[in-house]
């Protein structure tokens, strides 16, 4: 048995602009790997029946994204450390017949930072856009990793005082008119908000208020380079984009699916990013 194809997915709806299968596809042929991985889509009145049916339907786990996240954070029978704390599901697999769940966007947003902006997490003070499903995890990989003043701002508050209790110290949460105040003394900046994507709207934040040492970076990978990183990068300051997050967020799940740690490649990255380019 050890030696059959192993087969995961990525499920979601819709789940055709998944880039997950490229992914894992360029790690199978680059390991020589006997497996497959492929996108599923799974209506929300039947995630209950897709998940609880791994095992039986020939997947070994996969990956689950919009709108499922929160469905199978409560489905597994298991949650990892990252997953208990975001409250969200990205990555299952079976571990002696149960379910088990982990979410890796926290892992993948800092190994991102480490690969392409080492030191990042000496930041004192970080300031988040938003506070949608994807800053949880932002704000748990800073809070791990030791920021001491993380600032989440959101258009709507209730949704940033929500996160920062979730959180507690050192979690505040601040209207959009903040955020000048804030962006002084703030040597991360990180847009997790949907803006961006596309060219659509701009970002409130003045970047000539930050710091010289500031680092921006915008986990929107659509378009690669954001108005923010733009007129960050504009101003002289470092900048990470969105991609190295989604492919490192993919590492973890690889190698549980298939025994082997992937390498995020700059071969990898100029793949994808060449599919987002073709894509717009
Ligand atoms: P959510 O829908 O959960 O949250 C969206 C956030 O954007 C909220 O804070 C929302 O504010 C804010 N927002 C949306 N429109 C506006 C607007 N017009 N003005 C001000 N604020 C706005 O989305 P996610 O958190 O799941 O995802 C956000 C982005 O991150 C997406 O573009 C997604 O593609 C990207 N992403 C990238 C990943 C990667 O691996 N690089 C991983 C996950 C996500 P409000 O609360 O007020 O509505």
């Amino acid at each position: 048995m050890a030696d059959s194809p192993r087969k995961a997915f990525v499920c979601g709806q819709p789940i055709a602009h998944s880039r997950s299968p490229k992914i894992h596809g360029y790690w199978l042929r680059q390991y020589g790997i006997a497996g497959d991985y492929v996108a599923v889509d799974v209506e929300p009145a039947r995630f209950n029946d897709f998940l609880t049916s791994i095992g039986r339907d020939g997947f070994v786990g996969g990956n689950v994204t919009i709108p499922h996240k929160e469905a199978a954070f409560r489905l597994v029978s298991s949650l990892d450390e990252a997953a208990s704390a975001i409250g969200a599901v990205n990555t299952v697999w079976l571990s002696e017949g149960r379910l088990c769940g982990s979410n890796t966007d926290a892992y993948g947003f800092a190994a991102n930072l480490d690969q392409h902006a080492p030191a990042w997490d000496r930041a004192r003070v970080a300031v988040v856009l938003g506070a949608g499903g994807s800053a949880r995890a932002i704000v748990h990989a800073l809070k791990s990793r030791g920021l001491r003043d993380i600032r989440i701002v959101n258009r709507t508050l209730e949704r940033a005082h929500d996160l920062a209790r979730a959180f507690g110290d050192p979690v505040s949460a601040h209207p959009v008119s903040a955020v000048h105040e804030l962006a002084g003394d703030a040597g991360l900046v990180v847009n997790t908000t949907s803006l961006g994507m596309k060219g659509e709207g701009t970002l409130p934040m003045d970047v000539a208020l930050l710091p010289d040492g500031a680092l921006v970076t915008d986990i929107v990978y659509v378009p690669l380079q954001t108005p923010l990183l733009v007129a960050a990068a504009a101003r002289g300051l470092r900048t990470v984009d969105g991609l190295g997050m989604l492919l490192n967020q993919a590492v973890p799940g690889f190698e549980r699916w298939f025994g082997h740690r992937p390498e995020v490649t700059d071969e990898l990255r100029a793949m994808i990013a060449a599919d987002i380019e073709a894509g717009r």
